[in-house]
């Protein structure tokens, strides 16, 4: 939780009242923390208690007027506009990868350039990875972007591993769907190694098998007429402008189109528009992949209306991304 770091913060600024956001897995710490904080430093201590899932959900917006500095806590920041100071506390996960690594070399055996990847929970241990690999005969490349942190990517976000030279990847993480993205943006082997419970696992079967249901939802959404396309009003992953092209497509191709702005997106707040026959969603891209089982209409990724429509061809299918850009 890297409290003497966030004390130190508190006490230097002189702060009054200070915002604490974690996201799901760590919000058991919240009242520890707030707690710990309240009892060091003279600060009033104010817990966001709605889902954060990632750095472009920060409470800013949401407490501006409510404290002078958030911790934000499980998350690196990504280039948008904060709307007052926060203190990102990276929050790495203490596991061990012996025993996953040992397990690993057996399955990279037929590749010598190595794409190593994980997401922001493991990046503190990306170096002995990379020097245990390269003790064992492997090259490793770490690749890097403006929007995350060598070697690491996000669900939204895989710049940094698009266009390597290498044999295949390693992604060290928990979770399907960073290293089917890796998978669809190279179209080369990826591995992922999970450092919770050391399975290994071929991402191709995996990709086939999202694939096939993505499929299904496209081609039931070609008999769609009338579309709704949902903007979230979170800061990091606000697209009102993608949103407003998509509408203009939609109505270019004679079907309706509504614009619905949503926070947190979930079955129940679409119950409502019953008329409607399908969604593209514009907020996280996770939304219309992970969650797409809970939904009865489908929700699809922008580029997946372009291949509804006509306009991309199935063979370039692709994951949504967010480009990170300030709102003005
Ligand atoms: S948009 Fe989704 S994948 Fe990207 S940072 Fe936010 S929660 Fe994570």
């Amino acid at each position: 939780m890297d409290l003497d770091k966030v004390i130190r913060k508190i006490n230097s600024k002189n702060v009054k009242n200070v915002g604490l956001q974690f996201p799901e897995g760590l919000k058991m710490q919240a009242i520890k923390v707030a707690q710990i904080l309240e009892d060091e430093t003279d600060a009033n201590v104010i817990i966001s208690g709605d889902p954060c899932f990632g750095a472009c959900d920060v409470c800013d917006y949401k407490m501006k007027d409510s404290v002078d500095l958030i911790i934000h806590y499980g998350h690196t920041p990504l280039p948008i506009k904060y709307e007052i100071p926060t203190l990102f506390i990276e929050a790495f996960a203490n596991v061990d990868l012996k025993i996953g690594l040992e397990k690993t070399l057996e399955e990279l055996k037929d590749y010598s350039k190595v794409g190593l990847v994980t997401t922001t929970q493991h990046l503190h241990m990306l170096n002995e990875i990379k020097d245990f690999l390269e003790d064992n005969g492997k090259e490793v490349i770490l690749g890097s972007s403006k929007t995350t942190r060598k070697g690491q990517v996000l669900g939204c976000n895989f710049s940094s591993i698009k266009n390597l030279d290498v044999d295949g990847f390693l992604f060290v993480g928990s979770g399907n769907f960073h290293p089917l993205g890796i998978y669809l943006f190279t179209k080369s082997p990826v591995l992922a190694l999970d450092p919770y419970n050391n399975e290994i696992r071929e991402m191709t079967d995996y990709a086939d098998r999202i694939l096939r249901i993505r499929f299904a939802r496209i081609t039931k959404a070609r008999e769609a007429k009338k579309w709704g396309i949902i903007v979230s009003s979170k800061e990091g992953q606000y697209r009102m402008e993608l949103a407003n092209e998509i509408k203009n497509l939609l109505k270019n191709n004679k079907m309706d189109a509504y614009i619905i702005m949503l926070d947190h997106v979930n079955p129940e707040v679409l119950l409502p528009y019953f008329e409607l026959d399908a969604f593209v969603v514009t907020a996280c891209p996770r939304i219309a992949i992970d969650d797409s089982q809970m939904y009865k209409k489908p929700l699809l990724t922008p580029q997946e209306l372009e291949i509804v429509l006509n306009k991309r061809d199935w063979e370039q299918y692709q994951l949504d991304e967010i480009l990170f850009r300030r709102r003005n």
